[in-house]
């Protein structure tokens, strides 16, 4: 079977834009795929590239897609090279929507991909700093229980004094996610971990340290009650698999647009026994859905996954 490529790169702006430790982030770039095969069946797919996270940068994505043949098989897109993850997981999902292989899926359990992606529940991100304090109502009214908060990227002083305001304010079935971005230090890290074993309501700390500090994050998790979850270090599949087999039993967020196969991505989740969190790369509609689809399969059913995001772009 071949399949006629074609793909349009796309930009999306944000409303405000994102402030994290690694930056400042204004558009979001990306190309959307799509594949049809000879019976007139379509698949969509989207590359949403994460360069600071270690994936391919755009424009390498961009010239990758210039460089494939517009006439391709599936051992085309089997063979796209570790190095281009988001790639990888654009041609997959596309191909995979084409085959129909989540539609059999869905058929054979009696049940829409729609109806079961209502089942999620969504992390409501909030924005950086004192702006938090007045913003979670807006998801709250919406529904989401679950809020995460950017931590790591002004004074620790002013943050903490944030974070208690915002442990009053939030309502007390209300869960707070803290995310460092790995822009703390150890005594930073700890000293947030005392903070939120009192707060009570923070279900975990993310990526406290820079990926280099596993060692430290891993002896952190056995020493307070919070959880701690592990973002950049677990970017891409190899590395999930290196830290799982390092001994992480934390929680593992799998950014899964950036994260290579998803065939493969699957086959290791349902494999080994991980808690996982799926979350956003700011990507549009096509790679959410495939990510969701993902999610509602292999995610921990108790948690939220992060796609609360809508309210950051300009519709
Ligand atoms: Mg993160």
């Amino acid at each position: 079977m071949t399949y006629r490529f074609e793909f349009y790169p796309y930009q999306r702006q944000f409303r405000h834009p994102l402030t994290t430790h690694h930056g400042i982030w204004k558009v979001r770039e990306g190309i959307i795929l799509r594949l049809s095969d000879e019976k007139g069946r379509v698949g969509w797919g989207e590359i949403a590239p994460l360069p600071w996270f270690g994936s391919e940068t755009f424009e390498q994505a961009l010239t990758f897609c210039q460089q494939f043949p517009s006439q391709i098989t599936s051992t085309d897109i089997f063979s796209i090279p570790a190095e281009f993850p988001a790639c990888q997981f654009g041609f997959e999902s596309a191909w995979e929507e084409c085959r129909d292989v989540a539609g059999y899926v869905w058929e054979t359990e009696k049940i829409s991909p729609s109806l079961l992606n209502s089942s999620l529940n969504y992390s409501y991100l909030l924005p950086t700093g004192e702006a938090a304090l007045t913003s979670w109502q807006q998801g709250w009214q919406q529904g989401d229980r679950t809020f995460k908060w950017k931590i790591g990227v002004t004074s620790m002083e002013s943050e903490l004094r944030w974070f208690d305001q915002l442990v009053q304010a939030l309502p007390q079935s209300a869960q707070l996610r803290l995310d460092a971005n790995g822009g703390l230090t150890q005594n930073q890290a700890q000293q947030w971990l005392q903070m939120a074993d009192q707060a009570g309501i923070v279900e975990f700390l993310e990526q406290p340290l820079p990926p280099e500090e596993f060692a430290a994050m891993r002896a952190m998790y056995d020493q307070y009650r919070t959880a701690i979850a592990l973002d950049e270090s677990v970017a891409t599949l190899n590395q999930l698999k290196t830290c799982y087999q390092q001994g992480w039993r934390g929680i593992f967020v799998i950014k899964a647009a950036i994260a290579g196969s998803p065939k493969q991505l699957r086959q290791f989740c349902q494999t080994h026994d991980v808690d996982v969190v799926f979350s956003s790369v700011f990507e549009t509609a096509i790679a959410r859905q495939a990510v969701l689809n993902l999610a509602t399969e292999l995610s921990h059913p108790h948690r939220a996954v992060g796609f609360g995001v809508n309210h950051w772009f300009v519709e």
